[in-house]
């Protein structure tokens, strides 16, 4: 039987648009822009000044904050400017931007890419590893989760003592519209995410890892449980589609049957989850010593060329990978970094991808949700929809009035932003933004 969640919703797939185009890999123009924020937690500060010479690789940033994350060059080039500059996530950041001198020169230590590296028997391989040296890698190559979150993978490997985890969980969901980075990922380096997700089982010591994948990805699961026969309690999970699955509560309780407490994390009921994609980045990491400086881009959207999925560089601009997408066929309504439900509108497309960029979409006007918005009619669609069992309809009157003590009695901060009611609604109530706005008061 198929795993799920109570709640969700079926928005339009979109994912044939590009699910069957191969990552394309492309090399970064004249310069990459890489912001010293790029993960939740502490920013880096540069450890590089203008005019240095870089390698790529090299790390040029760093923070001594334990939920943090380094940022490392996507190039070797020379240091041009260290100046706030637009970021994808709003606001000015503080950025390294380094001219490239297209020579791809790696730094010390860094072994050239090739899948060849893997070794023949990779269970006795990572058997052999040493598990602080695992997540001491994770943390030198700056990983952090790729599925959008962007939480520092090394703190999610370093659970509190006297925690015990027994599951490791692979988010290969991809329940947002449109993207397909991780599903090419599956089918184009899977062994990759084997050897990363082993890894990642012996760093926190767990017993067993559950590969989660939608029933929207049968050559995915047909692979992935074809190269696992092998292996003992590692195991495929076929689950229903439908959205937020790939969320990360969600996904414990479908494939697990397990809640994580309001407020709590996933290590709260012995498990930690990582998406598919940040296992590859865990074993580049640990075999080549690789930092994140690259990933799988679903380029997609109406207004796009040719959609394709890419593998494109931290730093690149928006605008690049558009242009490597045969550009933009009109003008599009929005443009959004990540996916339809939960990503983040752009106003521009000279912002930089980072590490969680998943994919990048430019929207026709047919493609976005419209701009307004009518009164609530209490058909109580929301209600039946939301994942995390809140009253959405009343969220937003009490956002609107600025009722505090209501929003903290309906629990306002236990919503995850997953856009379902807003999706749903007949009246096209701009729900989870006036959500936002309540939890911002809140806060
Ligand atoms: S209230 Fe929050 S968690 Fe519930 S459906 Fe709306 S956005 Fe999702
Ligand atoms: S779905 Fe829309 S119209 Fe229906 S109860 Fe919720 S907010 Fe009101």
């Amino acid at each position: 039987m198929l795993k799920t969640f109570r709640g969700g919703i079926h928005p339009p797939e979109k994912k044939e648009i590009t699910e069957k185009i191969p990552s394309l890999p492309i090399s970064p123009k004249d310069e990459v822009i890489i912001p010293l924020r790029q993960h939740i937690g502490a920013p880096c500060e540069p450890i590089v000044s203008v005019g240095d010479y870089v390698y790529m690789g090299q790390k040029i940033g760093e923070s001594t904050s334990f939920v943090s994350a380094p940022v490392h060059s996507s190039v070797s080039g020379t240091v041009k400017e260290i100046k706030p500059y637009p970021h994808p996530t709003g606001g000015m950041c503080m950025s390294i931007i380094i001219e490239n001198d297209h020579k791809d020169t790696l730094a010390e230590g860094i072994k050239p890419f090739t899948l060849d590296l893997l070794p023949d028997k990779i269970k006795e391989y990572v058997d052999s590893l040493d598990p602080k040296e695992i997540v001491s890698k994770v943390k030198e190559a700056g990983i952090t989760g790729m599925g959008g979150a962007s939480f520092p993978l090394h703190v999610k490997l370093s659970p509190p003592p006297g925690t015990e985890i027994d599951t490791v969980v692979l988010n290969g969901a991809e329940c947002e519209p449109y993207l397909t980075s991780d599903h090419r990922a599956m089918l184009e380096h899977p062994k990759l995410i084997i050897c990363g997700a082993l890894m990642i089982k012996k760093a926190v010591n767990a017993k067993k890892i559950l590969m989660a994948i939608e029933n929207n990805k049968p050559d995915a699961i047909a692979l992935m449980q074809t190269l696992l026969k092998d292996y003992e309690d590692f195991e495929v999970v076929v689950l229903k589609t439908k959205y937020p699955q790939g969320s990360e509560k969600q996904l414990i309780n479908a494939v697990c049957g397990r809640q994580v407490p309001s407020g709590g994390l996933p290590s709260a009921v012995g498990v930690v989850v990582s998406n598919v994609d940040t296992c590859s980045a865990v074993a580049d990491a640990v075999v080549r010593n690789m930092p994140l400086i690259r990933r799988n881009v679903t380029i997609s959207g109406d207004a796009v060329a040719n959609p394709a999925n890419l593998i494109a560089r931290v730093g690149m601009k928006f605008e690049e990978l558009f242009e490597a997408a045969g550009g933009l066929k009109e003008n599009p309504e929005k443009i959004i970094m990540g996916g339809p439900m939960m990503g983040m509108a752009q106003t521009r497309v000279d912002v930089p991808m980072i590490k969680g960029t998943s994919g990048i979409l430019a929207l026709s006007k047919a493609e976005t949700f419209g701009d307004k918005e009518g009164t609530c009619i209490k058909c109580g669609k929301c209600v039946d929809v939301c994942p995390m069992r809140l009253m959405p309809n009343a969220l937003t009157t009490f956002a609107i009035a600025q009722d505090m003590e209501k929003l903290k009695e309906y629990n306002i901060l236990d919503c995850m932003e997953c856009g379902s009611c807003t999706f749903i609604c007949p009246q096209k109530r701009f729900i989870v933004q006036h959500i936002k706005k309540g939890k911002q008061l809140l806060k």
